[in-house]
């Protein structure tokens, strides 16, 4: 949906640009800067200046880029504030002897929610959190209650600039207003409707074996477990504040 490559645009649209887009593959080893503030001309509102610019192979720096240290990979590994990741030049020994490996610009894959990957060392890493978080190594980050999410919601345009910390459920909240999480959706009927077909469930306080009219929608414990605790926390949050 958001990628700006020539595929899923209409056909009348690519004709248009058929003499555009050649120009712009002979400029692409030549001047790659130009390549990237041409292409959005494709379909307005899409594509960002930036998209893209993560496939570009030159060894220089672009405009305004800057390189860190991949976080977890110092020495080997760099990400750029424009979302390019490169591995340096550098000694490699396979045990016997040792060869010289070239600095590379690293090719970054499109997975199929629309994310940039990147094997490093032969693990794939999503390129969007470690660009935020090795330009950010000191901002606290906790993998399992936030992500790093893009602010424009292009998924593939991981310039520095784009990126930031938000809390899963924040950002799930805004996917959702937006309409980018039909999938989410349909696999949300689907468990319903596979929970809608239970007749027991065993509640997880007491073990008990129990038929679903005794717990509330999508509770694992049973009502009457509930009721006991609610009491239980009440009585605790009424003595609390006399103490
Ligand atoms: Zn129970």
């Amino acid at each position: 949906m958001y990628k700006i490559s020539l595929r899923g645009l209409s056909k009348e649209l690519i004709d248009k640009n058929k003499i555009m887009s050649k120009q712009i593959t002979s400029k692409n080893t030549e001047n790659s800067n130009e390549f990237y503030t041409v292409l959005p001309v494709f379909k307005k509102g899409i594509a960002d200046v930036g998209s893209k610019i993560y496939n570009n192979p030159t060894l220089e720096d672009l405009e305004n880029e800057i390189w860190v240290d991949a976080l977890g990979f110092d020495g080997v590994y760099e990400v750029s504030n424009l979302g390019r990741i490169k591995s340096l030049g550098r000694w490699v020994s396979n045990g016997k002897s040792e060869r010289w490996i070239k600095e590379k610009i690293r090719k970054q894959v499109l997975v199929s929610d629309g994310r940039l990957t990147c094997p490093l060392k032969g693990v794939s890493i999503n390129v969007s959190a470690i660009i935020f978080l090795s330009f950010n190594s000191d901002t606290p980050y906790n993998p399992k209650k936030q992500c790093v999410m893009h602010i424009n919601k292009i998924k593939d345009d991981n310039r520095l600039c784009n990126l930031k910390i938000e809390s899963i459920s924040k950002s799930h909240k805004i996917n959702y207003k937006k309409n980018l999480l039909p999938h989410l959706e349909k696999n949300n009927k689907k468990a319903r409707n596979e929970y809608l077909k239970l007749t027991h469930k065993i509640c997880t306080k007491c073990n008990e074996n129990k038929t679903i009219i005794n717990f509330e929608y999508g509770r694992n414990k049973c009502k009457s477990c509930r009721k006991i605790e609610k009491k239980e926390s009440y009585l605790k949050r009424k003595i609390k504040p006399q103490q």
